[in-house]
């Protein structure tokens, strides 16, 4: 080897070492300057299931745009009783969501601040889905303004994000978060029964809460202070660089937890004689997606059980496992789909409500991988591919006998699916398909090193396909888009030879 060779190698090991592992760490806390600051103070009425919170959030314009207010998302609306357009829970859902009949839930902003002086604040959008901020002067690009905002909480008896069960009670997306704002408007997409139909930036979280102290609390982030007064515990959690900030409550919760690199996995559990094993399947995916994508960059990730009426539900540091799911083998399927969704959404996000297929997509094809790098779970992605392929060829069949024009564009809002049946198998099934088929094209290896691409290159941002097609095309040196595009507009057709 001559010195040359020996200058060109070490260089390489230099950019390795911050393109590579490192690079997430270093990036989260690049992330975390730039981002907004949201510090909320809360109690929670457990008796009576209201939460009453200080919410004071310091917003950074990261747009291009002035500003001139801010709008944000009061999801818990979706659980009103007079919802109309933007609902939680379908009508076929209804039963599986309220075991014990319809229980309302709803956010009411009390009052709004700018820089600590009192202003006015509008309800706005479809189902008062929307809190608008107006500024009495523009916020410049690239400039902070502090706001405040009081609000109280009515939460439902209701299996789902935000609700309460008999064993748990659920807070997701329960406070009002800023709309993303892109093309020159804020984007307002409200609630659907399909799918999560959120979309946010990464933002800094300190949360203080107040509780009854038989409650054992799994949160968003990591613990930075508890107080136990009497029979009220005061805890506050702080997290870097997350979309979104969930928390859990219950008083049968157990836990049992695990290390893997510098993070601490945890899950909370009730009535699971198997929680060892989960709680390994929880470490094998953590490991397997540090090694298959990167290093997942935050020190905690909870895994909780909870009363919820889908399969699981993803938040950055914290997954719902639902505890309708009680075959093992499915059960750890969700843990695996969900903790790829740390990367495919959680670090690397998109628009849930337009380009469902991205993060869904990828967990699937992610978790179909997770097999082949795991056999002790007794299944390999050619098993979960061809399952997925069987029952996409079936759900065309149907389809077809049904509508006379069968429209299987992915790319595709949300809102405009016509069935949960249709959003599912065009987001997940076909999405892992595609995943699956462009592997065929490039092979397994250059598919890892498109993983890996695409998440160190979009850590902490919002992608969109052509960001994705950016990485495929960057690593294979071929012209993929026009491929892509046609499974994602619809032009791909599948049929069975007859
Ligand atoms: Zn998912």
């Amino acid at each position: 080897m001559n010195k040359k060779l020996v200058a060109l190698c070490s260089l390489f090991c230099v950019m390795f070492l911050f393109s590579g592992c490192g690079g997430n760490v270093t990036s989260l806390e690049a992330a975390s300057r730039e981002a907004s600051n949201y510090e909320i103070s809360a109690v929670l009425n457990y008796d009576e299931k209201t939460l009453q919170a200080v919410e004071k959030i310091k917003y950074n314009n990261t747009s291009n745009a002035d500003l001139t207010e801010l709008k944000l998302h009061l999801y818990p609306n979706a659980f009103r009783e007079d919802v109309t357009k933007f609902k939680a829970v379908s009508e076929t859902q209804k039963s599986r969501a309220y075991p014990n009949g319809f229980s309302e839930g709803s956010i009411n902003v009390l009052s709004t601040k700018i820089n600590a002086q009192n202003v006015n604040f509008i309800i706005d959008g479809d189902d008062k889905n929307i809190l608008a901020i107006p500024f009495e002067q523009s916020l410049k690009s690239g400039g902070w303004v502090e706001l405040e905002i009081c609000f109280e909480l009515e939460i439902p008896n209701c299996n789902h994000r935000f609700g309460y069960g008999d064993n748990t009670l659920n807070l997701g997306n329960w406070y009002p978060i800023a709309c993303v704002f892109e093309d020159g408007n804020f984007v307002t997409d409200g609630y659907s029964p399909n799918g999560d139909p959120f979309y946010s930036e990464v933002a800094n979280y300190v949360v203080n809460i107040s509780y009854p102290s038989n409650l054992v609390l799994a949160s968003t982030g990591e613990l930075i202070d508890e107080t136990t007064q009497g029979s009220t515990t005061s805890a506050t959690y702080s997290a870097k660089a997350v979309r979104d900030f969930a928390m859990v409550f219950s008083d049968d919760f157990e836990v049992v937890k695990s290390v893997v690199g510098s993070t601490t996995i945890e899950y909370f559990y009730y009535d699971d004689e198997n929680s060892a094993k989960n709680l390994q399947t929880a470490v094998d995916a953590l490991n397997t997606f540090n090694t298959m994508i990167g290093v997942y960059p935050y020190n905690y990730l909870r895994v909780v059980k909870a009363d919820f009426l889908q399969g699981g539900m993803e938040y950055p540091m914290l997954v719902y496992i639902s505890d309708d799911v009680d075959v093992l083998s499915e059960f750890q399927n969700v843990i695996i789909h969900e903790i790829a969704h740390q990367w495919w959404y959680g670090v690397v996000g998109n628009n849930e409500c337009e380009y469902a297929w991205i993060d869904e997509g990828l967990a699937e094809y992610s978790t179909a991988l997770f097999y082949d790098l795991n056999p002790s779970y007794g299944k390999s992605s050619e098993d979960v591919l061809g399952s997925a392929l069987s029952s996409y060829l079936l759900f065309c069949d149907v389809y077809r006998e049904i509508y006379d024009e069968f429209d299987t564009s992915m790319n595709r809002n949300i809102h405009k699916f016509n069935t949960e049946t249709e959003y599912v198998y065009l987001t997940y099934v076909k999405g892992v398909l595609m995943f699956d088929s462009i592997a065929d094209i490039i092979g397994e290896n250059k598919m890892q090193k498109v993983l890996k691409n695409f998440y160190n290159n979009n850590a902490f941002e919002i992608v969109k396909p052509a960001d994705l097609i950016e990485s495929f095309e960057s690593v294979t040196h071929k012209k993929l888009a026009n491929y892509i595009m046609s499974w994602l507009d619809g032009s791909v057709v599948f049929e069975e030879l007859s």
